[in-house]
């Protein structure tokens, strides 16, 4: 019998995906999965809870998170697998990110609020209570509104990171990001490392100096990745002994993402728990 899909990425209402975690674990159950991880920005709020759906389903739950960073302009978001939720450092840098990022949706929607029909309010009710807030939330709002038909045409317009409403949060470095997720005995992989366009932050030296400090592998097989950069991740990964994995990065409704339209392979998952000390896949 082939083994079950593996799906590393994954979002719930915890950050800015639409299902919940029970939703989710339900929804990977029904799609024939064997491994989801759960994967939210910034916060670790959703793992108890898909636990405790994944009982029974035959389901195995991988602990993860996805962690803002921030290398100059860019955003680089980096997968970590099995830490420990309780790592005071991760704890402490993930609440000022999560803190950084209410702060800078407030005056994200103040700005939008001086040209549209928007509120504080209207971003509230699209979000749960305690979620990581992010822009895709706003885009909830303004869809709600009827100013933009759904979430990539908000992305595309009023939401647009080169736009005047936009700007960014707190985030450490991805060195200090990888840095922070070995110590907390966990294991981290860039995701999506080759999404840009002609502007790539991940260069070949900037990837390697995050193998040195511990980077376990890429997320090169995500539906983002140029076709390009795709082949120039596999050489690079490679040359540098990374892993390959791949993902969906699903989001409920809130992207077309589809759960297991791409997948990491079970040799890789292996050594990834084998990695990982700070927290146990969850068997369901
Ligand atoms: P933020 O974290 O507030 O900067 O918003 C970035 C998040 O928005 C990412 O995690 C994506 O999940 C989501 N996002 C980015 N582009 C799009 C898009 N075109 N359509 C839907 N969601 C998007
Ligand atoms: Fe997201
Ligand atoms: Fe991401
Ligand atoms: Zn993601």
């Amino acid at each position: 019998m082939p083994a079950r899909p593996i799906d590393l990425h994954a979002h719930t209402s915890v950050s800015d995906g639409t299902e919940t975690p029970s939703q989710l674990v339900r929804a990977a159950a029904e799609a024939g999965l064997g491994t989801i991880a759960i994967t939210d920005h910034d916060s670790t709020a959703g793992w108890q809870e898909a636990f405790t759906a994944a009982e029974g389903t035959g389901l195995t739950i991988i602990p993860g998170m996805e962690l803002s960073t921030n290398y100059g302009p860019a955003s680089v978001h980096m997968l970590a697998y099995l830490f420990d939720p309780l790592n005071a450092e991760i704890v402490t840098e993930t609440a000022r990110i999560r803190d950084g990022r209410l702060h800078r949706a407030e005056r994200i929607v103040e700005r939008i609020a001086a040209d549209y029909d928007l509120t504080w309010d209207d971003v509230i009710a699209e979000s749960s209570d305690g979620t990581t807030l992010g822009r895709p939330h706003i885009a909830d709002a303004l869809v709600r509104k009827g100013h933009v038909p759904n979430r990539s045409a908000a992305f595309e317009s009023i939401l647009h990171w080169r736009g005047s409403y936009y700007e960014k949060y707190y985030a450490p470095s991805p060195l200090e990001g990888v840095r922070m997720i070995v110590a907390a005995g966990g294991v981290p992989v860039l995701a999506h490392p080759a999404t840009y366009g002609k502007y790539r932050p991940m260069t070949d030296s900037v990837i390697r100096k995050l193998a040195d400090e511990g980077l376990f592998g890429l997320e090169i097989d995500h539906r983002d990745n140029t076709h390009d950069g795709k082949e120039r991740l596999r050489v690079l990964a490679s040359k540098l002994g990374l892993e390959i994995t791949g993902a969906s990065d699903y989001h409920g409704v809130g992207k077309p993402n589809l759960l297991g339209e791409n997948t990491t392979t079970p040799d890789v998952l292996e050594k990834l728990i084998a990695r990982g000390t700070g927290s146990a896949p969850f068997a369901g």
